[in-house]
């Protein structure tokens, strides 16, 4: 049973991670929504299944990566009367932590155990296999659930109980949304100021403005020839992505009591951004967004 797994959510995440799994070994049924990610899956060695039910018979082990928390509560409360009690269910959506949390009470009354286990490394991550996984749940359930999930990460972290994996995660991004809006202005001043953007880097990047958003995806041309910013701001990682974590961050600021107002401020940028037919571009796009003093 162990080394079967079933994978409910097979679009540009889940294709990549089942695919890793069937490589490492497992035998992986997968179910999806939407016919269009079947050619691939199957091509990818995953047995495709009529139903995410049908999909979930036999498995030791069910993966889901959905879209947000509504689609992994209506999926998990389909699967938990169809698993047998022991199985492991991992979420690996970024969701809403209430959500998140929701997911493990219903896993709990199918005798189940549970994992929320939300990634990030992106698409490119996700095909080689290079994830990071955050996770939240019982110390049982992470210690049956370590083996699969380095299958498909190199990077696994136990963050605490039922939830605490969603929540370094939203945390993490509503990092990564404020440097990114603050690195952008930063360019966008030294711009004004009559810098170059290669002497703004050389200075930020190795001086106590240093941070991903700068030193490994610089929003401008030049200095780092990975970032987007060399390739017409294509993702990468979607502004509307960018935008669903900080809402989920502020969501969960709000029920929590904490005050996060920079985080707020992001949202509202990226909101903008996002509103202007810009949240199919990369995040990092914002600059032009902030150039153009919209
Ligand atoms: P996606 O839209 O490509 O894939 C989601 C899949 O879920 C779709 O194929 C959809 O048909 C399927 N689906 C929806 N409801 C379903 C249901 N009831 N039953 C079965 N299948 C269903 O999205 P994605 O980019 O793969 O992202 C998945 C999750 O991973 C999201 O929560 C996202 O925030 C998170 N994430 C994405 C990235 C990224 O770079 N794309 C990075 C980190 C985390």
């Amino acid at each position: 049973m162990e080394d079967r797994v079933a994978f409910i959510g097979l679009g540009n995440m889940g294709g990549p991670m089942a695919a890793n799994l069937v490589k490492a070994g497992y035998q992986v049924t997968g179910f999806d929504l939407s016919p269009e990610s079947y050619e691939t899956a199957a091509r990818n060695g995953i047995f495709v299944s009529a139903s995410a039910v049908e999909a979930v018979k036999e498995a030791g082990i069910v993966v889901t990566m959905l879209p947000a928390g509504k689609h992994v509560l209506s999926v998990w409360e389909e699967l938990i009367a169809a698993v047998a009690p022991g199985t492991l269910l991992i979420d690996c959506s970024t969701i809403d932590v209430e959500s998140a949390r929701q997911a493990h009470s219903l896993a709990k009354t199918a005798s189940c155990l549970s994992l929320d286990a939300p990634v990030s490394g992106g698409t490119g991550g996700a095909t080689a296999g290079t994830l990071t996984f955050m996770v939240g749940g019982a110390n049982e359930a992470f210690t049956r659930g370590e083996a699969v999930l380095q299958k498909m990460g190199k990077r696994i972290v136990h963050c605490g109980d039922a939830g605490a994996g969603q929540a370094a995660k939203i945390c993490n991004n509503m990092i990564l949304g404020i440097t990114m809006a603050g690195v952008c202005e930063a360019f966008v001043l030294g711009e004004k100021l009559g810098l170059s953007h290669q002497a703004l880097f050389d200075v930020a990047s190795t001086s106590s403005g240093q941070c991903w958003s700068i030193n490994t995806y610089c929003p401008v041309p030049g200095p780092v020839p990975t970032s987007p910013a060399n390739n017409g701001y294509k993702p990468g990682f979607a502004a509307a992505l960018m935008l669903k974590d900080l809402k989920l961050s502020q969501d969960a600021a709000g029920a929590a009591g904490a005050k996060t107002e920079m985080g707020a401020h992001a949202a509202e940028l990226y909101e903008r951004f996002a509103a202007l037919g810009h949240g199919g571009d990369d995040f990092s796009g914002l600059i032009n967004f902030l150039r153009e003093g919209k």
